[in-house]
């Protein structure tokens, strides 16, 4: 969880301590930076990120790869990671950034939720729970840390919608962080599989209840509304069946088991 060492190596001497749990930092359009960080990102997104996104833009997933994502595989694990693509212009904006704000606000990804902080986490080896800490992202040309609220990560969390997020998105770190990534890169067919699984969630139904799935795997009735009725319980259980093919995670069960 030492963020000041694996974070990406340009911000890692951005990195500041939280002083007493608290910082203090505002934005709005009073700012004179304001839209100014909405720029020349490398701005990856989780599969719940593309959840939100693809409901806010009332697009399929397969529409939101297709006009708004990079996907690339990770260099080391093979695992495929997504980018919101910034758009082919001089200062590569963002392509949801307005002069009012962002075009997409009630459903923008974590990564601009979380700003100015950076959140890393990390599971207990005993009891499980996730473990988090923080770190402020101090770049320069940030002005909201000249504003004069003070927060404490709390308050943060709350006041960016980011309890949601985080519960997704934790559940999607089990797999990115996963032991078995570190011995042995993904084959090309298991890359395919999470390309499915976590960014196309529309084809992933389709899989699910267009396919053998529910003949194959032993899927509790809860969780099987869930993933019917709601496309967070469809990732849900997308992620479970990852972690089962992928890792040989005892999450999923066989229907003949
Ligand atoms: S640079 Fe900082 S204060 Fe300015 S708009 Fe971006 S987050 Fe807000
Ligand atoms: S999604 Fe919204 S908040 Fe995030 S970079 Fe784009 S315009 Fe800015």
């Amino acid at each position: 969880m030492k963020l000041e060492t694996s974070a990406p190596r340009d911000i890692q001497n951005k990195l500041e301590p939280l002083q007493d749990g608290r910082f203090r930092f505002d934005c709005h359009p009073g700012v004179p930076c304001f839209t100014e960080c909405c720029r020349d990102l490398r701005l990856i997104l989780t599969p719940y990120d593309l959840l939100r996104l693809k409901n806010h833009l009332r697009l399929t997933s397969s529409e939101l790869i297709a006009r708004h994502l990079e996907l690339k595989p990770d260099e080391s694990s093979g695992l495929p990671q997504a980018f919101l693509a910034m758009q082919d212009n001089p200062r590569r904006t963002c392509p949801f950034v307005a002069a009012e704000g962002c075009r997409i606000y009630a459903d923008r990804p974590s990564a601009c939720r979380t700003y100015p902080l950076a959140r890393a986490t990390r599971k207990h080896a005993v009891h499980g729970l996730v473990l988090e800490a923080y770190y402020v992202l101090h770049e320069d040309h940030c002005r909201g840390f000249e504003q004069d609220r003070i927060f404490d990560t709390d308050q943060w969390v709350a006041d960016q919608g980011l309890v949601d997020y985080h519960e997704m998105n934790n559940l999607w770190m089990e797999i990115v962080t996963h032991r078995a990534l570190k011995q042995r890169p993904l084959t090309a067919q298991q890359m395919q599989m999470v390309y499915l699984a976590a960014y196309d969630l529309d084809r992933f139904r389709q899989f699910v209840f267009g396919s053998r799935f529910l003949e194959k795997f032993a899927v509790a009735e809860e969780d099987l509304a869930a993933a019917r009725d709601r496309d967070d319980g469809l990732l849900k259980l997308a992620f479970r069946w990852l972690r089962f093919t992928l890792f040989h995670d005892p999450v999923l069960g066989l229907s003949n088991a």
